[in-house]
């Protein structure tokens, strides 16, 4: 899959599928995006090819007191990755996909703020904050992430 911002300078392809993809409604992304969720593919850094283009960190502080970093394309400032806790996994936008419709959410966390009228299918796993890895990831997701840590 590949995908870039909006000026083109910046173009990315994953390499692989990624380890989960998140629907979140919580309210740091509501407000990043100016929508009423975000959709972000989970996926190792490594796994994120630069085509061309060099996406630039910029801070963001988040509700918790923490802060975020997210990648935006130095140009057009599209955003196109954010990187939380680990800086070995990306949190690849799936809006800035060229073919973002053939993107469909694993899992639904933060539906805490979920907006009234975004009904969500019955058969998606659905959180209020946030769920156990070990439970609703794949194997294969798992034993990636076991790899990533043991590289630490
Ligand atoms: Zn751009
Ligand atoms: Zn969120």
């Amino acid at each position: 899959m590949e995908g870039g911002c909006a000026c083109g300078e910046v173009r990315y392809r994953l390499t692989s599928e990624p380890l989960v993809t998140h629907c979140c409604h919580c309210l740091n992304c509501q407000r990043q995006t100016g929508s009423a969720f975000v959709i972000n593919l989970l996926i190792e850094a490594d796994r994120v090819e630069l085509l061309a283009g060099e996406p630039q960190p910029v801070d963001v502080p988040r509700d918790d007191g923490s802060v975020q970093q997210i990648y935006r394309c130095p140009t057009c400032e599209v955003a196109l990755y954010s990187q939380y806790t680990y800086p070995e996994v990306r949190f690849v936008r799936a809006g800035s996909l060229d073919e973002p419709r053939g993107i469909t959410p694993d899992v639904h966390i933060f539906t805490k703020s979920k907006v009234d009228w975004v009904v969500l299918p019955e058969s998606v796993p659905a959180f209020e904050i946030f769920y156990d890895m070990d439970e609703q990831w794949p194997a294969a997701s798992l034993e990636r992430v076991d790899a990533i840590r043991r590289s630490r």
